[in-house]
Protein backbone atom coordinates (compact mmCIF):
# COMPACT_ATOMS: atom_id res chain seq x y z
CA UNK A 1 0.00 0.00 0.00
CA UNK A 2 3.01 2.39 0.78
CA UNK A 3 3.89 2.21 -2.68
CA UNK A 4 0.92 3.55 -3.66
CA UNK A 5 0.51 6.45 -1.57
CA UNK A 6 4.07 7.45 -1.62
CA UNK A 7 2.84 7.80 -5.65
CA UNK A 8 0.11 9.29 -5.57
CA UNK A 9 -0.84 11.96 -7.90
CA UNK A 10 -1.59 15.62 -7.07
CA UNK A 11 -5.22 15.96 -8.11
CA UNK A 12 -8.18 13.53 -7.89
CA UNK A 13 -9.00 13.30 -11.41
CA UNK A 14 -5.10 12.19 -12.14
CA UNK A 15 -5.58 9.95 -9.79
CA UNK A 16 -8.73 8.06 -11.02
CA UNK A 17 -7.35 8.14 -14.39
CA UNK A 18 -4.13 5.99 -13.16
CA UNK A 19 -6.53 3.96 -10.84
CA UNK A 20 -8.49 3.46 -14.05
CA UNK A 21 -5.56 2.41 -15.66
CA UNK A 22 -4.04 0.11 -13.10
CA UNK A 23 -7.39 -1.67 -12.66
CA UNK A 24 -7.28 -2.23 -16.80
CA UNK A 25 -3.95 -3.69 -16.55
CA UNK A 26 -4.79 -5.83 -13.96
CA UNK A 27 -8.36 -7.07 -15.45
CA UNK A 28 -8.14 -6.22 -19.46
CA UNK A 29 -11.23 -4.33 -18.72
CA UNK A 30 -12.27 -0.91 -16.84
CA UNK A 31 -14.88 -1.01 -14.01
CA UNK A 32 -14.71 -1.97 -10.55
CA UNK A 33 -17.64 -4.13 -10.56
CA UNK A 34 -14.95 -6.05 -12.62
CA UNK A 35 -12.95 -7.42 -9.45
CA UNK A 36 -13.67 -10.80 -8.57
CA UNK A 37 -16.46 -11.44 -6.66
CA UNK A 38 -17.33 -14.74 -7.41
CA UNK A 39 -16.27 -15.82 -4.05
CA UNK A 40 -18.49 -15.56 -1.41
CA UNK A 41 -17.91 -13.82 1.76
CA UNK A 42 -16.95 -14.36 5.52
CA UNK A 43 -14.13 -16.82 4.82
CA UNK A 44 -11.32 -17.10 7.51
CA UNK A 45 -8.69 -15.18 4.65
CA UNK A 46 -11.35 -12.25 5.26
CA UNK A 47 -9.38 -9.77 7.96
CA UNK A 48 -12.82 -8.46 9.51
CA UNK A 49 -14.87 -11.64 9.36
CA UNK A 50 -14.97 -13.45 12.86
CA UNK A 51 -17.36 -16.36 12.41
CA UNK A 52 -16.62 -19.32 9.60
CA UNK A 53 -19.89 -20.76 10.57
CA UNK A 54 -23.16 -19.10 10.76
CA UNK A 55 -24.98 -19.37 14.16
CA UNK A 56 -28.67 -18.45 14.44
CA UNK A 57 -30.11 -19.60 17.68
CA UNK A 58 -33.67 -18.34 17.04
CA UNK A 59 -36.13 -20.98 17.47
CA UNK A 60 -38.84 -18.47 19.39
CA UNK A 61 -42.71 -18.82 18.73
CA UNK A 62 -44.51 -16.04 17.54
CA UNK A 63 -46.19 -15.37 21.02
CA UNK A 64 -43.01 -15.39 22.94
CA UNK A 65 -41.67 -12.47 20.76
CA UNK A 66 -44.82 -10.18 20.99
CA UNK A 67 -44.31 -11.07 25.06
CA UNK A 68 -40.91 -9.98 24.60
CA UNK A 69 -41.62 -6.53 22.56
CA UNK A 70 -44.72 -6.01 24.87
CA UNK A 71 -41.84 -5.19 27.68
CA UNK A 72 -40.58 -2.42 25.94
CA UNK A 73 -43.65 -1.02 23.53
CA UNK A 74 -47.04 0.00 24.69
CA UNK A 75 -49.93 -0.45 22.54
CA UNK A 76 -49.46 -1.37 19.03
CA UNK A 77 -50.89 -4.45 19.92
CA UNK A 78 -51.87 -5.59 15.98
CA UNK A 79 -49.11 -4.54 14.53
CA UNK A 80 -46.63 -6.41 17.50
CA UNK A 81 -48.40 -9.14 16.21
CA UNK A 82 -48.25 -9.17 13.02
CA UNK A 83 -44.45 -8.26 13.23
CA UNK A 84 -43.99 -11.49 15.37
CA UNK A 85 -46.01 -13.19 13.44
CA UNK A 86 -43.83 -12.32 10.38
CA UNK A 87 -39.81 -12.51 11.80
CA UNK A 88 -41.11 -15.91 13.21
CA UNK A 89 -41.43 -16.89 9.84
CA UNK A 90 -38.01 -15.42 8.24
CA UNK A 91 -36.09 -16.28 10.94
CA UNK A 92 -37.57 -20.12 11.38
CA UNK A 93 -36.90 -19.82 7.04
CA UNK A 94 -33.88 -18.39 7.33
CA UNK A 95 -32.51 -20.96 9.75
CA UNK A 96 -33.50 -23.94 7.59
CA UNK A 97 -31.72 -22.31 4.57
CA UNK A 98 -28.43 -21.99 6.85
CA UNK A 99 -29.02 -25.94 7.46
CA UNK A 100 -29.57 -26.64 4.06
CA UNK A 101 -33.05 -27.25 3.98
CA UNK A 102 -34.59 -24.18 2.64
CA UNK A 103 -37.91 -24.49 1.21
CA UNK A 104 -38.04 -23.34 -2.43
CA UNK A 105 -40.35 -20.58 -3.61
CA UNK A 106 -40.13 -19.14 -0.20
CA UNK A 107 -41.63 -15.43 -0.27
CA UNK A 108 -39.60 -13.33 1.55
CA UNK A 109 -41.49 -11.43 4.36
CA UNK A 110 -40.23 -7.66 4.11
CA UNK A 111 -42.71 -5.47 6.20
CA UNK A 112 -44.19 -2.05 5.22
CA UNK A 113 -44.75 -0.24 8.52
CA UNK A 114 -47.45 2.46 8.14
CA UNK A 115 -47.41 5.40 11.03
CA UNK A 116 -46.90 8.54 12.51
CA UNK A 117 -43.57 9.68 13.68
CA UNK A 118 -42.11 9.09 16.96
CA UNK A 119 -44.83 5.79 17.83
CA UNK A 120 -42.52 2.86 18.19
CA UNK A 121 -41.62 1.71 14.38
CA UNK A 122 -38.14 1.88 14.77
CA UNK A 123 -38.17 0.87 18.45
CA UNK A 124 -40.23 -2.68 17.76
CA UNK A 125 -37.99 -3.30 14.99
CA UNK A 126 -34.33 -2.72 16.89
CA UNK A 127 -35.74 -4.37 19.80
CA UNK A 128 -36.80 -7.65 17.68
CA UNK A 129 -33.57 -7.43 15.97
CA UNK A 130 -31.82 -7.52 19.43
CA UNK A 131 -33.91 -10.14 20.87
CA UNK A 132 -33.05 -12.37 17.31
CA UNK A 133 -29.75 -11.74 17.49
CA UNK A 134 -29.29 -10.17 14.19
CA UNK A 135 -27.44 -7.12 12.92
CA UNK A 136 -29.92 -3.87 12.59
CA UNK A 137 -29.17 -0.91 10.19
CA UNK A 138 -31.42 2.11 10.08
CA UNK A 139 -31.14 4.52 6.73
CA UNK A 140 -33.51 7.33 5.31
CA UNK A 141 -34.97 6.60 1.68
CA UNK A 142 -34.59 10.37 1.13
CA UNK A 143 -30.86 10.27 1.83
CA UNK A 144 -30.07 7.92 -1.20
CA UNK A 145 -29.91 9.03 -4.74
CA UNK A 146 -30.51 6.78 -7.83
CA UNK A 147 -26.85 6.98 -8.83
CA UNK A 148 -25.52 6.91 -4.93
CA UNK A 149 -22.76 9.98 -6.76
CA UNK A 150 -24.89 11.97 -4.23
CA UNK A 151 -26.41 11.03 -1.01
CA UNK A 152 -25.93 7.58 0.06
CA UNK A 153 -25.79 4.24 -2.06
CA UNK A 154 -28.43 1.71 -1.14
CA UNK A 155 -26.00 -1.01 -1.25
CA UNK A 156 -24.21 1.19 1.70
CA UNK A 157 -26.83 -0.47 4.14
CA UNK A 158 -25.74 -3.85 3.61
CA UNK A 159 -22.06 -2.82 3.80
CA UNK A 160 -23.01 -0.91 6.98
CA UNK A 161 -24.74 -4.53 8.42
CA UNK A 162 -21.32 -6.06 8.34
CA UNK A 163 -20.19 -3.21 10.06
CA UNK A 164 -22.66 -3.89 12.74
CA UNK A 165 -21.70 -7.36 12.67
CA UNK A 166 -18.51 -6.77 14.17
CA UNK A 167 -17.41 -7.63 10.31
CA UNK A 168 -18.98 -10.99 10.34
CA UNK A 169 -20.29 -10.94 6.81
CA UNK A 170 -22.84 -14.33 7.65
CA UNK A 171 -24.32 -12.89 10.59
CA UNK A 172 -24.70 -9.64 8.71
CA UNK A 173 -26.15 -11.67 5.07
CA UNK A 174 -29.22 -12.24 7.64
CA UNK A 175 -29.63 -9.17 9.52
CA UNK A 176 -32.96 -6.49 9.12
CA UNK A 177 -32.17 -3.16 6.82
CA UNK A 178 -34.70 -1.16 8.13
CA UNK A 179 -35.17 1.78 4.97
CA UNK A 180 -37.77 5.15 6.80
CA UNK A 181 -39.54 8.01 5.60
CA UNK A 182 -39.70 5.05 2.16
CA UNK A 183 -43.35 7.11 1.48
CA UNK A 184 -41.11 10.04 0.71
CA UNK A 185 -39.62 8.70 -2.36
CA UNK A 186 -43.17 7.63 -3.92
CA UNK A 187 -43.77 9.45 -7.46
CA UNK A 188 -46.53 10.90 -5.98
CA UNK A 189 -44.05 12.63 -3.57
CA UNK A 190 -41.24 13.52 -6.82
CA UNK A 191 -44.80 15.28 -7.97
CA UNK A 192 -45.09 17.46 -5.10
CA UNK A 193 -41.16 18.66 -5.98
CA UNK A 194 -38.97 16.81 -3.60
CA UNK A 195 -34.97 16.52 -5.19
CA UNK A 196 -35.19 12.65 -4.94
CA UNK A 197 -35.20 10.42 -7.93
CA UNK A 198 -37.92 7.96 -6.06
CA UNK A 199 -38.13 5.24 -8.92
CA UNK A 200 -34.62 4.91 -9.13
CA UNK A 201 -33.96 4.78 -5.39
CA UNK A 202 -37.43 1.98 -5.65
CA UNK A 203 -35.64 -0.05 -8.28
CA UNK A 204 -32.06 0.26 -6.66
CA UNK A 205 -33.98 -0.90 -3.43
CA UNK A 206 -36.49 -3.73 -5.19
CA UNK A 207 -32.69 -5.87 -6.16
CA UNK A 208 -31.73 -5.71 -2.62
CA UNK A 209 -35.10 -6.87 -2.01
CA UNK A 210 -34.60 -9.28 -4.14
CA UNK A 211 -31.31 -11.23 -4.38
CA UNK A 212 -28.13 -9.56 -5.63
CA UNK A 213 -24.44 -9.92 -4.42
CA UNK A 214 -23.22 -6.51 -3.08
CA UNK A 215 -19.25 -6.27 -3.11
CA UNK A 216 -17.99 -5.69 0.45
CA UNK A 217 -16.21 -2.62 -0.68
CA UNK A 218 -17.75 0.09 -1.83
CA UNK A 219 -17.52 1.36 -5.80
CA UNK A 220 -17.07 4.72 -4.38
CA UNK A 221 -14.18 4.02 -2.01
CA UNK A 222 -10.95 3.81 -4.43
CA UNK A 223 -8.85 3.33 -1.83
CA UNK A 224 -10.49 0.40 -0.46
CA UNK A 225 -10.40 -1.01 -3.94
CA UNK A 226 -6.89 -0.55 -4.45
CA UNK A 227 -6.10 -2.27 -1.08
CA UNK A 228 -8.46 -4.90 -2.37
CA UNK A 229 -6.80 -5.26 -5.22
CA UNK A 230 -2.98 -5.24 -3.52
CA UNK A 231 -4.36 -7.79 -1.29
CA UNK A 232 -4.90 -9.97 -3.92
CA UNK A 233 -1.88 -9.53 -5.86
CA UNK A 234 -0.19 -10.58 -2.52
CA UNK A 235 -2.35 -13.63 -2.53
CA UNK A 236 -4.93 -13.25 -0.25
CA UNK A 237 -8.50 -13.68 -1.63
CA UNK A 238 -11.08 -10.86 -2.57
CA UNK A 239 -13.26 -9.13 0.30
CA UNK A 240 -16.22 -10.88 -1.52
CA UNK A 241 -19.49 -9.98 -2.04
CA UNK A 242 -22.41 -9.90 0.78
CA UNK A 243 -25.48 -11.50 -0.61
CA UNK A 244 -29.18 -9.96 0.20
CA UNK A 245 -31.18 -13.07 -0.19
CA UNK A 246 -31.56 -13.59 3.38
CA UNK A 247 -31.99 -9.76 4.84
CA UNK A 248 -35.18 -8.80 6.11
CA UNK A 249 -36.31 -5.53 4.71
CA UNK A 250 -38.65 -3.27 6.51
CA UNK A 251 -39.91 0.34 5.21
CA UNK A 252 -41.56 3.14 6.92
CA UNK A 253 -42.99 6.24 6.66
CA UNK A 254 -46.36 8.07 7.99
CA UNK A 255 -47.88 7.91 4.36
CA UNK A 256 -50.26 11.21 4.50
CA UNK A 257 -52.89 10.81 1.82
CA UNK A 258 -52.88 7.02 1.82
CA UNK A 259 -55.88 7.08 4.35
CA UNK A 260 -57.70 9.00 1.99
CA UNK A 261 -57.00 6.34 -0.69
CA UNK A 262 -58.09 3.02 1.32
CA UNK A 263 -61.40 5.20 2.72
CA UNK A 264 -62.65 6.22 -0.63
CA UNK A 265 -61.70 2.53 -2.50
CA UNK A 266 -63.44 1.35 0.59
CA UNK A 267 -66.50 4.20 0.46
CA UNK A 268 -66.92 3.33 -3.62
CA UNK A 269 -66.82 -0.05 -2.44
CA UNK A 270 -69.58 0.02 0.13
CA UNK A 271 -71.96 2.56 -1.49
CA UNK A 272 -75.47 1.74 -0.12
CA UNK A 273 -74.20 -0.23 3.36
CA UNK A 274 -74.63 2.65 5.49
CA UNK A 275 -73.44 0.74 8.90
CA UNK A 276 -70.19 -0.79 7.15
CA UNK A 277 -69.47 2.95 5.81
CA UNK A 278 -69.90 4.12 9.22
CA UNK A 279 -67.58 1.55 10.76
CA UNK A 280 -64.67 2.44 8.39
CA UNK A 281 -64.86 6.31 9.09
CA UNK A 282 -64.98 5.29 12.89
CA UNK A 283 -61.86 2.37 12.81
CA UNK A 284 -59.28 4.49 10.69
CA UNK A 285 -58.88 2.06 7.45
CA UNK A 286 -55.23 1.56 7.40
CA UNK A 287 -55.95 -1.63 8.29
CA UNK A 288 -57.57 -2.54 5.10
CA UNK A 289 -54.73 -1.07 2.60
CA UNK A 290 -53.92 -2.47 -0.26
CA UNK A 291 -51.71 -2.95 -3.33
CA UNK A 292 -53.31 -1.31 -5.05
CA UNK A 293 -53.59 1.79 -2.72
CA UNK A 294 -50.32 1.60 -2.44
CA UNK A 295 -49.86 1.90 -6.53
CA UNK A 296 -52.12 4.64 -6.09
CA UNK A 297 -49.79 6.34 -3.56
CA UNK A 298 -47.13 6.58 -6.39
CA UNK A 299 -44.94 3.16 -5.57
CA UNK A 300 -43.85 1.20 -8.64
CA UNK A 301 -46.16 -2.25 -8.38
CA UNK A 302 -42.98 -4.98 -8.30
CA UNK A 303 -41.56 -2.82 -5.04
CA UNK A 304 -44.67 -3.02 -3.10
CA UNK A 305 -45.23 -6.55 -4.74
CA UNK A 306 -41.96 -7.49 -2.65
CA UNK A 307 -43.39 -6.42 0.82
CA UNK A 308 -46.07 -7.98 1.50
CA UNK A 309 -46.38 -7.73 5.43
CA UNK A 310 -48.39 -4.60 6.28
CA UNK A 311 -48.40 -3.42 9.76
CA UNK A 312 -49.98 -0.12 10.94
CA UNK A 313 -48.92 1.84 13.80
CA UNK A 314 -51.37 4.06 15.86
CA UNK A 315 -50.94 7.24 17.33
CA UNK A 316 -49.92 7.87 21.11
CA UNK A 317 -52.36 9.36 23.27
CA UNK A 318 -51.58 11.37 26.85
CA UNK A 319 -52.75 8.26 28.41
CA UNK A 320 -50.01 5.89 26.38
CA UNK A 321 -47.29 8.26 27.00
CA UNK A 322 -47.94 7.67 30.89
CA UNK A 323 -47.99 4.22 30.20
CA UNK A 324 -44.79 4.40 28.18
CA UNK A 325 -43.34 6.71 31.09
CA UNK A 326 -44.41 4.53 33.84
CA UNK A 327 -44.21 0.49 32.56
CA UNK A 328 -42.24 0.49 29.42
CA UNK A 329 -38.50 -1.08 30.09
CA UNK A 330 -36.94 0.88 27.91
CA UNK A 331 -38.36 4.39 29.71
CA UNK A 332 -36.47 8.05 29.69
CA UNK A 333 -37.71 7.97 33.38
CA UNK A 334 -35.31 5.19 34.17
CA UNK A 335 -32.65 7.18 31.65
CA UNK A 336 -33.42 9.89 33.98
CA UNK A 337 -33.12 8.11 37.42
CA UNK A 338 -29.38 6.81 35.74
CA UNK A 339 -28.10 10.16 35.10
CA UNK A 340 -28.89 11.78 38.33
CA UNK A 341 -27.76 8.30 40.44
CA UNK A 342 -24.54 9.27 39.18
CA UNK A 343 -24.13 12.44 41.34
CA UNK A 344 -25.71 10.04 44.15
CA UNK A 345 -28.82 11.61 43.59
CA UNK A 346 -32.18 9.69 43.41
CA UNK A 347 -35.34 10.87 42.11
CA UNK A 348 -39.08 10.00 43.13
CA UNK A 349 -41.25 10.50 39.70
CA UNK A 350 -44.82 10.54 41.17
CA UNK A 351 -47.72 9.81 38.92
CA UNK A 352 -49.16 13.13 38.85
CA UNK A 353 -45.38 14.52 37.76
CA UNK A 354 -45.89 11.73 35.01
CA UNK A 355 -49.12 12.54 33.79
CA UNK A 356 -48.03 16.00 33.41
CA UNK A 357 -45.05 15.21 31.73
CA UNK A 358 -47.14 12.95 29.38
CA UNK A 359 -49.94 15.63 28.87
CA UNK A 360 -47.25 18.11 27.51
CA UNK A 361 -45.09 15.99 25.64
CA UNK A 362 -48.69 14.82 23.60
CA UNK A 363 -48.84 18.38 22.98
CA UNK A 364 -45.65 17.96 20.78
CA UNK A 365 -46.95 15.85 18.38
CA UNK A 366 -44.31 13.65 17.72
CA UNK A 367 -45.43 10.87 19.86
CA UNK A 368 -42.62 9.65 22.39
CA UNK A 369 -40.02 11.66 21.08
CA UNK A 370 -42.33 14.35 22.77
CA UNK A 371 -41.31 12.91 26.13
CA UNK A 372 -37.57 13.56 25.66
CA UNK A 373 -38.26 17.21 24.68
CA UNK A 374 -40.39 17.49 27.37
CA UNK A 375 -38.35 16.12 30.04
CA UNK A 376 -35.12 17.65 28.40
CA UNK A 377 -36.79 20.92 29.03
CA UNK A 378 -37.61 20.10 32.44
CA UNK A 379 -35.04 19.17 33.97
CA UNK A 380 -31.98 20.85 32.02
CA UNK A 381 -31.03 23.25 35.11
CA UNK A 382 -31.66 20.27 37.58
CA UNK A 383 -29.13 18.41 35.73
CA UNK A 384 -27.00 21.63 35.95
CA UNK A 385 -27.54 22.53 38.68
CA UNK A 386 -28.09 20.23 41.41
CA UNK A 387 -24.95 17.61 41.21
CA UNK A 388 -22.74 20.67 42.76
CA UNK A 389 -25.25 20.88 45.81
CA UNK A 390 -25.80 18.59 48.52
CA UNK A 391 -29.25 17.83 47.44
CA UNK A 392 -29.50 13.80 47.74
CA UNK A 393 -32.61 13.38 46.72
CA UNK A 394 -35.95 15.39 45.34
CA UNK A 395 -39.38 14.52 44.19
CA UNK A 396 -40.82 15.24 40.78
CA UNK A 397 -44.71 15.92 40.99
CA UNK A 398 -47.04 17.86 38.73
CA UNK A 399 -46.01 21.49 40.70
CA UNK A 400 -42.71 21.24 39.67
CA UNK A 401 -43.33 19.37 35.60
CA UNK A 402 -45.71 22.84 35.33
CA UNK A 403 -43.14 25.22 37.13
CA UNK A 404 -39.09 23.58 36.61
CA UNK A 405 -37.25 26.68 37.63
CA UNK A 406 -39.67 27.36 40.76
CA UNK A 407 -39.69 23.85 41.74
CA UNK A 408 -35.40 23.68 41.73
CA UNK A 409 -35.69 26.42 43.83
CA UNK A 410 -37.93 24.80 46.47
CA UNK A 411 -35.99 21.54 45.98
CA UNK A 412 -32.85 24.43 46.83
CA UNK A 413 -34.47 25.83 49.93
CA UNK A 414 -36.07 22.61 51.52
CA UNK A 415 -32.09 21.85 51.07
CA UNK A 416 -30.99 24.49 53.03
CA UNK A 417 -33.75 24.20 55.28
CA UNK A 418 -32.67 20.91 55.92
CA UNK A 419 -29.39 20.91 56.53
CA UNK A 420 -29.94 24.11 58.79
CA UNK A 421 -32.20 22.35 60.72
CA UNK A 422 -29.51 19.32 61.53
CA UNK A 423 -27.27 22.07 62.06
CA UNK A 424 -29.46 23.64 65.11
CA UNK A 425 -29.51 19.92 66.38
CA UNK A 426 -25.47 19.99 66.43
CA UNK A 427 -24.93 22.91 68.10
CA UNK A 428 -27.36 21.39 70.35
CA UNK A 429 -25.53 18.50 70.49
CA UNK A 430 -22.29 20.44 70.89
CA UNK A 431 -24.19 22.18 74.18
CA UNK A 432 -25.10 19.10 75.93
CA UNK A 433 -21.43 17.32 75.09
CA UNK A 434 -20.31 20.30 77.04
CA UNK A 435 -22.45 20.45 80.05
CA UNK A 436 -21.59 15.83 80.16
CA UNK A 437 -17.86 16.82 80.07
CA UNK A 438 -17.44 19.84 82.31
CA UNK A 439 -20.56 19.48 84.33
CA UNK A 440 -21.57 23.32 83.62
CA UNK A 441 -24.92 23.80 81.43
CA UNK A 442 -24.68 26.03 78.45
CA UNK A 443 -27.30 27.08 75.85
CA UNK A 444 -27.57 28.73 72.62
CA UNK A 445 -29.92 31.25 71.64
CA UNK A 446 -31.44 30.44 68.37
CA UNK A 447 -29.91 33.17 66.86
CA UNK A 448 -27.07 32.21 68.00
CA UNK A 449 -27.13 28.45 66.97
CA UNK A 450 -28.23 30.34 63.53
CA UNK A 451 -25.34 32.23 63.36
CA UNK A 452 -23.07 29.05 64.28
CA UNK A 453 -24.27 27.04 61.43
CA UNK A 454 -24.49 29.62 58.81
CA UNK A 455 -20.35 30.58 59.53
CA UNK A 456 -19.66 26.97 59.23
CA UNK A 457 -21.93 26.43 56.06
CA UNK A 458 -20.04 29.39 55.05
CA UNK A 459 -16.38 28.32 55.68
CA UNK A 460 -17.12 24.99 54.99
CA UNK A 461 -16.50 23.74 58.25
CA UNK A 462 -18.30 21.09 60.47
CA UNK A 463 -20.21 22.85 62.74
CA UNK A 464 -18.81 20.63 65.96
CA UNK A 465 -15.86 22.11 64.78
CA UNK A 466 -17.21 25.76 63.98
CA UNK A 467 -18.34 25.56 67.62
CA UNK A 468 -15.31 23.56 69.20
CA UNK A 469 -12.74 26.65 67.92
CA UNK A 470 -15.11 29.61 68.71
CA UNK A 471 -15.65 28.41 72.56
CA UNK A 472 -12.41 26.55 73.51
CA UNK A 473 -11.68 28.48 76.11
CA UNK A 474 -15.26 28.88 77.37
CA UNK A 475 -14.01 25.45 79.79
CA UNK A 476 -11.95 27.30 81.94
CA UNK A 477 -13.97 30.81 81.47
CA UNK A 478 -16.77 29.60 82.78
CA UNK A 479 -15.48 27.22 85.52
CA UNK A 480 -13.91 30.07 86.95
CA UNK A 481 -17.23 32.04 87.03
CA UNK A 482 -19.02 29.28 88.58
CA UNK A 483 -15.53 29.24 91.53
CA UNK A 484 -16.89 33.00 91.64
CA UNK A 485 -20.40 33.20 91.81
CA UNK A 486 -21.82 29.45 91.33
CA UNK A 487 -23.43 30.46 88.28
CA UNK A 488 -23.75 27.05 86.55
CA UNK A 489 -25.94 27.52 83.53
CA UNK A 490 -25.24 29.91 81.15
CA UNK A 491 -26.79 31.23 77.65
CA UNK A 492 -24.93 32.06 74.68
CA UNK A 493 -26.49 34.68 72.49
CA UNK A 494 -25.46 36.29 69.27
CA UNK A 495 -22.95 38.55 70.97
CA UNK A 496 -20.80 35.71 72.58
CA UNK A 497 -20.87 34.11 69.16
CA UNK A 498 -19.79 37.55 67.61
CA UNK A 499 -17.13 37.86 69.61
CA UNK A 500 -16.22 34.58 72.44
CA UNK A 501 -13.11 36.14 73.98
CA UNK A 502 -14.77 39.33 74.61
CA UNK A 503 -17.39 38.52 75.99
CA UNK A 504 -16.30 35.33 78.37
CA UNK A 505 -13.52 37.87 79.80
CA UNK A 506 -16.26 40.62 80.82
CA UNK A 507 -18.63 37.97 81.88
CA UNK A 508 -15.25 36.53 84.11
CA UNK A 509 -14.04 40.19 85.17
CA UNK A 510 -18.10 40.40 86.28
CA UNK A 511 -17.77 37.78 88.39
CA UNK A 512 -14.81 38.62 90.37
CA UNK A 513 -16.74 41.91 91.05
CA UNK A 514 -19.88 40.07 91.71
CA UNK A 515 -17.88 37.94 94.11
CA UNK A 516 -17.11 41.03 96.10
CA UNK A 517 -20.57 42.29 96.65
CA UNK A 518 -24.03 41.15 97.52
CA UNK A 519 -25.58 42.27 94.38
CA UNK A 520 -24.60 39.39 91.86
CA UNK A 521 -26.45 39.15 88.77
CA UNK A 522 -28.02 35.84 87.35
CA UNK A 523 -27.38 35.34 83.97
P1 LIG B 1 -40.67 6.00 15.00
O1 LIG B 1 -42.06 5.47 15.06
O2 LIG B 1 -40.61 7.36 14.39
O3 LIG B 1 -39.70 5.03 14.41
P2 LIG B 1 -39.25 5.44 17.42
O4 LIG B 1 -39.59 4.00 17.50
O5 LIG B 1 -37.86 5.75 17.01
O6 LIG B 1 -40.25 6.23 16.51
O7 LIG B 1 -39.56 6.11 18.83
C1 LIG B 1 -38.69 7.04 19.47
C2 LIG B 1 -38.52 6.64 20.93
O8 LIG B 1 -39.75 6.81 21.62
C3 LIG B 1 -38.17 5.18 21.12
O9 LIG B 1 -36.78 5.01 21.18
C4 LIG B 1 -38.81 4.82 22.42
O10 LIG B 1 -37.99 5.18 23.50
C5 LIG B 1 -40.01 5.72 22.49
N1 LIG B 1 -41.25 5.06 22.01
C6 LIG B 1 -41.92 5.34 20.87
N2 LIG B 1 -43.04 4.61 20.77
C7 LIG B 1 -43.08 3.84 21.87
C8 LIG B 1 -44.00 2.85 22.34
N3 LIG B 1 -45.12 2.54 21.66
N4 LIG B 1 -43.72 2.25 23.52
C9 LIG B 1 -42.62 2.57 24.23
N5 LIG B 1 -41.73 3.50 23.83
C10 LIG B 1 -41.94 4.13 22.67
Amino acid sequence: MSDVVSNLPPSPEEFQRQFADFMRQQFQTLGVKQVPQTETVGSAEDPPSKAAEPELRFDKKPREVKGYLDRFVIKQEEAKKVLSVALCDHYHHVRLAIQGKEQPNYTKQNIILIGPTGVGKTYLIRSAAELIGVPFVKGDATKFSETGYVGGDVEDLVRELVRRADGDVERAQYGIIYVDEIDKISAASNLAGRDVSGRGVQTNLLKLMEETEVPARSPQDIAGQVQAILEMQRGKRSPGVINTKHILFIVSGAFDGLEKIVRRRLREATIGFAARNQAIEDQGCLEHVTTRDFIEFGFEPEFIGRLPVRVVCHPLTAEDLFTILKHSEGSLIKQYEQTFAAYGIEVLFRDDGLRDIARLAGEEQTGARGLMTVCERVFRDFKYELPSTKVKRFVVNQELVENPRAGLDRVLDQQAMEETAVGHQLVNDFANRFTELHGLRIRFTEAAAGLLVAAALEQGLSVRDQCSSKFKDFQFGLKLIAQNTGQREFTIDRDAVEAPDKILSDWVVKSYRESKGPSAEVR
